[in-house]
């Protein structure tokens, strides 16, 4: 189908009204074992509006060497305990034979990973083996903000015939450390939003803070800009959990956030104070980017500076600058900044780009043409 039938699509009722309310999943990081589960699932039963328990069974975890998930034995435990307390489960997939054994289990929903969404032949793989199936797909976004990478996948899981299908944003791995694990970039998954507005997107508070007390922070910006749901990692012992410790809230805080986000029903009404904490932790990410972008800048500016000597030439080389400033002009004129503002940064970039370059010139010694 057409990329903007797809989009357009209306799913089933029982998908989007089940999602008028908001969309609660909750449960811990990975099922670590049967009293865990059973645990965990007696204290999200309390709550009608959770409505499906998460836990990992297959762990996509960066170092080989650390937890990978019980696989298949955890969701026989799943299976069990869903049986025994009545609550739904989630996992998440990352291969066709990952959804065979999850449906085997009676998985209730599933979701694909930030590190699976960025490879079309797994999600390929996935949509194949998912043809067929009422269950609910859930697609979080890549690691890398890309959100052609998050619309391809979703793409993929329509054109294969899945109508249940939603996203969740988990934020998004950037390469300068901050105080978020993952950055939400929020421009991203409003973006999403506008492309596929049938589909629910609910937010990952968990892996976007990476740390438990700004979860509740992350979770009511987006309850603020209208998000269908949430995804929450909750562990009854969060210290001493086999995965994301640092992340996951204990029961009790977990109720107290929902109790903040379900009862408090005006939007933009959270406490200004946290929302102001909030907006700062955001403007030191977009910092540490501009801080790192501009030492990438100078760095090639150095590297310029060797082959000026080389070649003998001069500094400032006039038309590169004019250059610079035309193509500069016509950027700033999309993006809503002054004309004025970006031209004074410039000029500062440009001057401190000059100075490097004159003292690294001057250190390599001799021949060079200085013009300022
Ligand atoms: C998870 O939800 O447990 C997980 C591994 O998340 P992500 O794919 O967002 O890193
Ligand atoms: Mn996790």
């Amino acid at each position: 189908m057409e990329k903007e039938a797809l989009q357009q699509q209306p799913l089933p009722d029982s998908w989007t009204i089940s999602t008028v309310k908001p969309l609660i999943i909750a449960g811990p990081c990975s099922a670590e074992s049967p009293e865990q589960l059973r645990c965990v699932a007696q204290e999200l039963k309390r709550n009608s509006s959770v409505s499906y328990m998460r836990a990992g069974v297959w762990k996509p975890r960066t170092d080989p060497n650390s937890f990978q998930g019980y696989g298949a034995e955890a969701l026989e435990w799943l299976r069990s305990v869903k049986q025994e307390v009545g609550m739904r489960f989630a996992t998440e997939v990352g291969c066709s034979q990952h959804v065979l054994e999850a449906l085997k289990y009676g998985v209730d929903l599933v979701w694909i990973g930030a590190r699976t969404v960025s490879n079309p032949f797994a999600m390929q793989e996935i949509a194949d083996a998912l043809k067929g199936v009422d269950i609910p797909v859930m697609v979080k976004n890549p690691l890398n903000p890309d959100i052609e990478l998050w619309d391809g996948a979703i793409c993929r899981l329509l054109n294969a015939g899945i109508r249940k299908v939603g996203a969740i944003h988990r934020g998004f791995s950037l390469i300068k450390k901050s105080v978020f694990r993952n950055p939400p970039l929020w421009e991203i998954p409003l973006q999403l939003k506008q492309r596929y507005p049938n589909i629910p997107i609910i937010c990952d508070p968990s892996h976007i803070t990476g740390s438990r007390n700004l979860v509740p922070l992350v979770a009511q910006r987006a309850k603020d800009l209208n998000f269908d749901g949430f995804m929450v990692e909750v562990h009854p012992y969060p210290d001493i959990a086999l995965s994301d410790p640092a992340q996951q809230l204990t029961p009790q805080q977990f109720d107290n956030l929902l109790e903040m986000l379900l009862n408090n029903n005006t939007p933009g009404c959270s406490n200004s104070l946290d929302m102001l904490d909030e907006l700062r932790a955001e403007i030191d990410v977009m910092d540490d980017l501009l801080v790192w972008i501009l030492s990438g800048r100078m760095e090639l500016a150095g590297k310029i500076a060797g082959i000026k000597k080389m070649k003998n030439l001069q500094i400032l080389q006039a038309e590169r600058w004019n250059q610079i400033q035309e193509r500069l002009l016509a950027k700033t004129s999309e993006s809503g900044l002054r004309p004025q503002f970006i031209s004074s940064l410039y000029h500062t970039i440009h001057k401190e780009s000059l100075s490097i370059q004159s003292s690294l010139m001057k250190d390599k010694g001799k021949n060079i043409n200085h013009s300022h």
